[in-house]
């Protein structure tokens, strides 16, 4: 297997009208480098042909990868079939979308030269919705103080990784991932650049409220063990209303008499509401890791790859066609 310098992982799904000028300038701007690259497209799925415009590429540009999967399953899985068939010493992955401009590689080279293992990138005047803005500056603070791990901008995929950072993730097999994260935390070193950041050109984004709001909770749940510190936390405080409700319904009851109190059944129903109530939220929070446990177990493969066009067969497959030949005892 020949290394490569760097390798280029970009994600597809339905962006047919980007991809001629994505592609161009990815090259150009890989070329300027004088290092040897891939490019890995990723077609998650699409339906409007944009998987004939990547198969046609890496026929036409032998630094052009096709990664094509049979289904949409999703940016992040996508990434990740990108990085399973990438060979570069460091990988940058980026969106198809043109948002993040491939100009900004160099840069992030730059940067992976000076010895970090992950550049991450903050957007100079973000080109996205007011709403975006704020859900994903509320995530980035919650995940800085979950994890620890100090970056800005966790919704920019421009970023580069170090081939090892690339292979730990690539060991993680959990469903829900957010690569920026996981990477950040088997990173030993980042650094954070300014990249420009272009409004859509073509076509609409392909998250849409529900999408990115399951987005934001996977990020959440898959990082960290909050939300159970939380139901500790709230049970507690739900508790301390209990015996502070009772207290009170103690001290009327002294004051008014029996009568007043129905012979202690208002007690008995604030403190049983209590704690069904304590009860019902415990249960939905297990319910959740549960649910994860069992998604995890289950062990199903993040996606299937259907077809590979261009030079991109790894050295496990070619062993493996090796074993399978009787070629290797
Ligand atoms: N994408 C993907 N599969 C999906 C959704 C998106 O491969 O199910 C790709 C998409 O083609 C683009 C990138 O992921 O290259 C980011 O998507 P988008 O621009 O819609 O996200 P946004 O910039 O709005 O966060
Ligand atoms: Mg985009």
């Amino acid at each position: 297997m020949k290394a490569l310098d760097f390798s280029v992982v970009i994600p597809v799904y339905n962006e047919k009208n980007n991809l001629p000028e994505l592609i161009a300038r990815c090259l150009g701007a890989c070329k300027g480098t004088n290092r040897r690259f891939e490019i890995i497209l990723v077609d998650d799925g699409s339906k409007d042909g944009s998987r004939d415009i990547i198969t046609l590429a890496a026929d036409l540009h032998t630094e052009v990868i096709a990664v094509i999967l049979n289904r949409n399953y999703g940016q992040h899985a996508a990434v990740f079939a990108g990085l399973e068939q990438s060979k570069g010493e460091i990988v940058v992955t980026l969106d198809a979308d043109l948002q993040n401009p491939p100009e900004e590689i160099p840069r992030l080279l730059y940067e992976m030269d000076q010895g970090v293992d992950v550049v991450g990138t903050v957007r100079q005047n973000r080109q996205d919705s007011v709403f975006r803005r704020v859900s994903s500056a509320l995530v980035n603070r919650i995940v800085r103080q979950t994890t620890g791990v100090m970056m800005h901008d966790y919704g920019c995929m421009l970023r580069a990784y170090r081939r090892s950072v690339v292979n730990a993730m690539l060991m993680c097999r959990e469903h829900s991932t957010f690569i920026p994260i996981l990477a950040n935390s088997f990173a030993g070193s980042t650094k954070e650049i300014q990249v420009s950041h272009a409004l859509r050109k073509n076509g609409k984004s392909k998250y849409h409220l529900a999408k990115l709001l399951s987005l934001q909770f996977d990020l959440l749940t898959s990082m960290s063990t909050f939300p159970l510190r939380l139901l500790s936390l709230m049970g507690a405080i739900i508790s301390a209303c209990g015996i502070g409700f009772g207290a009170l319904l103690m001290a009327l009851r002294i004051v008014y008499g029996a009568s007043w109190a129905a012979e202690g059944v208002f007690t008995l129903f604030a403190v049983l509401f209590v704690f069904i109530g304590a009860q019902f939220i415990g249960l939905g929070l297990l319910g959740e890791y549960i649910g994860r446990i069992y998604h995890d177990v289950r062990g199903r493969p993040m996606y299937f790859v259907e077809s590979i066009k261009g030079e991109s067969v790894n050295q496990t497959n070619e062993n493996v066609l090796e074993l399978k030949e009787g070629r290797i005892e």
